[in-house]
């Protein structure tokens, strides 16, 4: 998509503080960190929402809950916890329209978030 920041990002023309690469994500620093740990796991393939998965991404969406689960235990947060976030659209606040899973950890998280 010609207008997607993340996929700017994953084809290189802007820059990132990369993670992890593979085939099917990328994961990088969010440039606005709302915790000490802050990471965002992006799929390739451009899809707007969570409302635009199917059937077919089933394996896709396991497979980003598993990176960020190898990422935490990678940063040595997984005992101490962390939080998992997909915005989907506005009212949830989402701003890039490119399906991505927030790591966040390092510091305390309310319940409810607010
Ligand atoms: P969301 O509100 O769920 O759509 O999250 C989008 C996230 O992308 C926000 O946390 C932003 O700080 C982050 N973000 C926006 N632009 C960049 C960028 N160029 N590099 C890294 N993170 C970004």
């Amino acid at each position: 998509m010609d207008d997607c920041i993340f996929c700017k990002i994953l084809e290189k023309k802007i820059p990132s503080q990369r993670v992890v690469e593979t085939p099917e994500f990328v994961a990088f620093k969010d440039v606005n960190p709302q915790a000490p740990n802050h990471i965002l796991i992006v799929p390739r393939r451009h899809i707007p929402t969570v409302n635009d998965l199917t059937e077919g991404d089933k394996i896709l969406i396991g497979e980003m809950v598993l990176q960020a689960q190898s990422i935490a235990k990678d940063l040595g947060i997984s005992e101490e916890g962390y939080r998992l976030v997909l915005n989907c659209n506005r009212g949830a606040g989402q701003t890039v329209f490119h399906l991505h899973l927030h790591l966040l950890a390092g510091r305390p998280f309310s319940w409810p978030p607010g």
